[in-house]
């Protein structure tokens, strides 16, 4: 049997707020249907974060309700703090992402909050997400868990005390994010053995990585090793990079979904379906650019998906 692999498709979140551009509401809601069409399951829709700071994301509401109508898709949004949790709650959002930055100075410049603040949120998020009407998955996401942009290294011990914190504190679940694309294969191996030792594996199944050095899918691979079945990813790796010209910025949905394919891991998604999603990027962000190897080589002669 084909091991099944999660693609979690975050573009409408990474990837936008990312982007100076707003992509019009109509044109998110288009962007996803298709992206469902395409066999996609889980998209990371937008973030609740004050519209002053991400304008982009301003209309994330009316995205999940949009999303919602999806049967069988799960709904997934960022949540900066309780105030965004209990925004994304009455939206109807079925998965809840808290980043926590491992790299206390990039937790205080991004969210202004230590680390034990940040915590103290993640309990009152997950106390509110138990008391739910709706129900609702939590999870505590480790930022900056391969490295940091202004502190540099990030060590093994601090990913998984801070993993370990977000389960007491009443997260589902932990997964860790490669913010800044500084993570490399065997450090993937080891820190994710690491935090699987202190937590347990069912407890950690995710991994969310950039492509900022050109090792993305490599990592990939480190994860799968360990056991790792979900991936975030972005149609057209779109936003880019800042810090590196001419890289993308999450791993690109096509090239992770065709490599898994190839590979003969189930991913649900069919190729050419979603080869054809970035036309809708295309149309709607002129001169924005696009990555991806697959989408401008094609698929290989006679290649066959394994389901
Ligand atoms: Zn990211």
């Amino acid at each position: 049997m084909p091991t099944p692999i999660l693609i979690s498709e975050v573009g409408p979140r990474d990837g936008l707020q990312s982007i100076d551009r707003t992509l019009p509401t109509a044109v998110k809601c288009a962007w996803i249907d298709a992206l469902v069409e395409a066999g996609i399951t889980e998209i990371e829709v937008g973030s609740f974060v004050p519209a002053k700071l991400l304008p982009q994301l301003a209309d994330t509401a009316d995205v999940v309700a949009h999303a919602r109508q999806h049967k069988g898709l799960t709904v997934a949004v960022l949540v900066p703090n309780a105030k965004g949790a209990e925004a994304a709650l009455q939206a109807g959002a079925h998965k809840l992402t808290l980043p926590l930055s491992a790299s206390e100075t990039h937790s205080l410049k991004n969210l202004r909050r230590t680390h034990a603040q940040v915590l103290e949120e993640a309990r009152t998020i997950a106390a509110m997400v138990k008391a739910a009407p709706c129900k609702a998955h939590f999870e505590g996401s480790v930022s900056t868990a391969f490295g940091c942009t202004l502190e540099g290294e990030v060590t093994e011990a601090k990913v998984v005390e801070l993993a370990e914190a977000l389960m007491a504190a009443g997260c589902d679940e932990v997964g860790l994010s490669d913010t800044t694309g500084y993570a490399n294969p065997a450090q993937v191996r080891a820190v994710v053995r690491a935090v699987h030792a202190a937590i347990g594996p069912e407890h950690l199944t995710g991994l969310h990585l950039h492509n900022t050095r050109g090792l993305g899918l490599a990592n990939v691979i480190a994860g799968l090793e360990v056991g790792i079945t979900t991936f975030d990813a972005s149609l057209a790796g779109l936003g880019g990079c800042p810090f590196a010209p001419g890289a993308s910025g999450n791993i690109v949905t096509e090239d992770l979904a065709f490599m898994l394919e190839a590979m003969g891991y189930t991913t649900g998604i069919n190729l050419e379906k979603l080869l054809n999603v970035r036309q809708i990027l295309a149309d709607a962000l002129p001169g924005e650019p696009l990555y991806g190897f697959t989408p401008d080589a094609g698929l290989p002669l006679g290649f066959k998906q394994a389901a």
